[in-house]
Parts: C-alpha cells; structure tokens; sequence
C-alpha cells in the first residue's frame, strides 16, 4: 500500500515538472513572438514613426495567384523598375445577359433592367501594365474614362463615369446586369461597381487599378467598413497582404439608392501604368 502511495506521489510530482516545463517552454515561445513583432513593426515604421505603406511591397506573388487562368501574366525589369504586364479578352467568366439569349451563360437582367445601344460584348486584346513595387504618387492623376483597372477574370475595371465624361446616371444604371457592368461603344465590357459575381458587402480582392495597388470589396478583413482616403483606399493589412498595404476598397456609398456600389472614383493613389486594348 505504502508503495503504490509513493509510486502516485512521484507520478503527480513527474507531472507536475512537465506543467511547469510546459509554462516555461509557452512563456519563451510568448516572450520570443513580442520580440519578433516588436521587430516588426519597428521595420514597418519610418525614421519619423509614420507608416511606411508603399513602395517596399511586391504584388508580384498575389498578381501570379490570384488572377483567374485565363489571363496572361508576365514580368519585366528588375528590383523597383520591374512591372507586371496582365493580359485578357476582357470576357467574363460568369453570367450576364451580355452574352445574349442561347448562350450558356445568359441571365435575365435584374428587374427593370435593360441592355444599352451597345446591346452585346466583344473580345479585346487588353493588356495592363503596372509597377511591382506600387508607390504613392507625389501629384494625384484624376481617373479618366476607360480602363482604370483589371479585375481578378480580366474584366476592365471603370470610375463612375460615363460617355461625355459625367457621373453615372439613374437612368445608365438600369442598363447594369447583377455585376454592375455593360459594354461601351466598342462592346468593351466593363464593371463600374461591386456585384454578384466579384464582392457583395465583403472583404473579396476584385483586382488591380492601373497604379498596382489592389482593390478590395467594402469591408476590411475585421469585417468592419473602413475609414477612407479622398483616394477611397487606406493602410493596412489585407488577407493578401498580411504585413499591410495601402489598398483600395469599393465606395459604401448606395450609388443613388440604386443598390450598387461604386468601384473607385476620383484620382490614383499611386503612379498609373499602361492599359492597351
Ligand atoms: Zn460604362
Ligand atoms: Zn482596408
């Protein structure tokens, strides 16, 4: 009996040892990870403690992952002049009525919805060209009609703007399919807001404007809109971009209460690249 006591007592004692060896094995991983981010962040910083937000960054890896497989990625240059050339039709890869009735991927337009004079879409030969290393831009160049951007399936990304160069009316909108997007006078399909197939009221990456930063769906990973730039971006960090980046995020304005959102209006944050069709 004796024993089988003592046999226990130094089993709990044994167990007890592994506890404390234990804590102090967590205690040195805790203390080793605040170092590391302490590190971190001092890295993150700027001689004068502001964020350095651009410019240290390389798109490269997310461009090469996250595009669909039907455009065409390639790289140019090297270290803070090399670029990024993504080339597309321009076609989705979903649904809309822009593909006309018989086609596998038809879908009525959203209720009270028709098509515009442009009535169908066409393949393009678009290529975009942007910096790999994306930086803010001494002087903001306002967006202008056309490409702004390429979503993630190649699909040009436009500001909220239309022909004549004014702001999207009620009356254009109606000529949108669930993606927010119709062709232009050369049958160019475009986005000009959020929708059904890229983000609806979450953190999605939709693509790339022309200055190499990402845009992003309303809300940030925390799932918290997020406060916005005169830009309509911000600092921080993306599921993409664990360590931050600026980004753009789509407006989470109700495009006069029609129900959309408004991709990106206003100037570049950073410096735009080429966009050929
Ligand atoms: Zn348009
Ligand atoms: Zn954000």
């Amino acid at each position: 009996m004796h024993l089988i006591i003592e046999h226990f007592l130094i089993l709990d004692s044994i167990h007890k040892i592994n506890i404390k060896m234990n804590k102090v094995k967590w205690l040195s991983v805790g203390l080793g990870l605040l170092v590391l981010s302490t590190l971190f962040t001092a890295c993150n910083k700027s001689a004068s403690g502001s964020i350095v937000s651009t410019g240290n960054i390389s798109i490269t890896s997310v461009v090469q992952s996250k595009f669909l497989s039907t455009v065409t990625i390639s790289t140019s240059g090297s270290g803070s002049n090399s670029s990024i050339t993504i080339k597309s039709n321009g076609l989705p890869e979903h649904k809309t009525p822009y593909w006309g009735l018989g086609n596998a991927l038809y879908e009525p337009f959203p209720s009270g919805h028709a098509p515009n004079v442009n009535t169908q879409m066409t393949a393009h030969n678009y290529a975009m060209t942007i910096p790999t290393n994306p930086d803010e831009a001494t002087s903001k160049e306002a967006t202008s009609l056309g490409e702004i951007g390429m979503a993630l399936n190649g699909v040009p990304l436009f500001n909220d703007r239309e022909g004549g160069n004014v702001s999207l009316d009620a009356m254009t909108v109606t000529t949108f399919d669930y993606s927010g997007a119709h062709p232009a006078p050369s049958k160019n399909y475009h986005y000009h807001t959020t929708g059904r197939y890229t983000s609806l009221d979450d953190a999605k990456l939709i693509g790339f404007l022309r200055d190499g930063f990402p845009i992003y769906g309303r809300k940030d990973t925390t799932g918290i809109y997020p406060t916005l730039d005169s830009y309509g971006g911000h600092f921080g960090p993306t599921q993409d971009f664990t360590s931050g980046i600026y980004h753009y995020h789509a407006s989470n304005v109700n495009y006069l209460n029609t129900g959309y959102y408004i991709l990106k209006a206003g100037s570049y944050y950073g410096t735009k690249g080429t966009f050929t069709n």
